[in-house]
């Protein structure tokens, strides 16, 4: 077993052997641009754009001619927040979300508040979920577009997308859902779960970074968005910009990996997570699991310890990989937007480790992981007067301290 070991796959994902051996011949040989219409080497760059796209759309239960290229989830986040607002301004100014998005789709939606539209940011329950009727209740006459994650990458909970969809459907108002950690992991299908736009990205389905797709719906309703970039006319006027040939050959590799090994893929990562959580659960008291109990990504776990302080724990477990709820994304000592939509304790969201399970983990991994955190943990709560307490049987809330609070 190599140390480090890497338990944070919702970060990002090694690129698959047959995904990176799929992608070398693009950038030697087959170098061409897939816009060059007058000889071979644009022609075969084409061909294999084209097999991606099919590949790509197989994946997720749509047709090739509805996939748009992009540098990854952020890019598609951005043009279709932006391009349905831009584009649906005569209906209306209002979209909705949720506090537990992803900030690529919070801070587009920043921006469009900047730019004179409304957006209604929905709080999701204990365990990160949205209602369906929660997203009815938000939806006006002026609403043009609701976007709401599948999957959390944060906490793992999956928002029950077919029923969203349908609402959006019957009300008549786009639906767009971030997709970026569900591709591969749950089943995805577009047109079963009323999918209006939806994104995802190489680089966590064990693709190359800086490459992803914006899948947008060509009928039943046919979905108009405003170009962000403007150029070439890529991408039929939606994404211009030379395309990355090896990588979209990449991603196309990668979302047929995603499909065909789905099914053993989720077991296997699940099987390995439910170990992890039960070892865990049975060596340590004072554990909370974040997220959904069941509703849930197969290769997510998300504990809060109480006594400890998550960065001396991850400290204290050097040789994992893994992230934490605190301060983990920017300089500020605010912990995790997501925790905090939850309403899960300052405390708690500060001791809380994502462990993120993937296609390379191991059983003997997981068990190394497991001894690491069960023996941090126990010995930083040796240093914790209040865990002694605790032990004793003292109900801390009851406790009056002084100096205030
Ligand atoms: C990683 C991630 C993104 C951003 O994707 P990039 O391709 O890295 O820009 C957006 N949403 C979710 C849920 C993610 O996990």
């Amino acid at each position: 077993m190599k140390l480090p070991i890497y338990l944070d796959y919702q970060a990002t994902t090694p690129v698959d052997a047959r995904v990176l051996e799929a992608m070398l011949p693009y950038f030697s040989e087959q170098f061409g641009n897939a816009a060059s219409r007058s000889h071979a080497f644009g022609w075969k760059a084409e061909e294999s754009v084209e097999h991606a796209r099919e590949q790509i759309a197989a994946a997720i239960g749509a047709s090739s001619k509805e996939i748009i290229f992009t540098s990854g989830s952020t890019e598609a986040i951005n043009l279709a927040l932006k391009g349905v607002a831009e584009m649906y301004a005569s209906k209306g100014k209002h979209l909705v979300t949720s506090l537990a998005e992803h900030k690529a789709v919070l801070d587009t939606c920043k921006h469009l508040e900047k730019l004179g539209c409304e957006v209604t940011y929905l709080k999701p329950d204990k365990t990160a979920r949205i209602a369906p009727e929660q997203v009815r209740a938000a939806i006006r006459p002026d609403t043009v577009l609701v976007a709401l994650m599948w999957a959390n990458n944060e906490v793992g909970t999956l928002n029950p997308i077919r029923e969203i969809g349908a609402v959006c459907r019957e009300l008549g108002t786009l639906f767009f859902t971030d997709a970026t950690q569900a591709v591969g992991k749950v089943p995805v299908d577009v047109e079963a779960d009323h999918v209006d736009l939806l994104c995802l990205s190489a680089h966590k389905i064990y693709g190359p970074k800086g490459v992803g797709a914006l899948y947008v719906r060509r009928k039943n309703p046919r979905v108009r968005l405003a170009a962000q970039m403007d150029g070439g006319g890529h991408e039929r006027g939606m994404r211009s910009g030379t395309l990355n040939v090896p990588g979209i050959v990449g991603l196309g590799k990668a979302c047929e990996l995603a499909r065909t090994e789905l099914v053993a893929e989720s077991a296997r990562c699940r099987e390995l997570r439910d170990h992890l959580q039960q070892r865990i659960e049975r060596e340590l008291g004072f554990v909370e699991l974040n997220g959904h109990p069941s509703e849930r990504l197969p290769g997510n776990l998300n504990l809060s310890f109480h006594f400890v302080e998550g960065e001396s724990l991850i400290m204290g477990i050097s040789d994992v990989a893994v992230s934490s709820g605190s301060a983990c994304t920017s300089a500020s000592l605010e912990p995790s937007h997501v925790l905090r939509a939850m309403d899960v304790g300052e405390d708690l969201a500060h001791s809380s480790i994502r462990f993120g399970i993937g296609r390379f983990t191991t059983r003997e991994e997981v068990d190394y992981a497991a001894d690491a955190l069960v023996k941090a943990v126990r010995r930083l709560r040796e240093m914790s007067p209040l865990y002694e307490l605790a032990q004793e049987g003292v109900d801390l809330k009851n406790i009056q301290w002084q100096g205030g609070h």
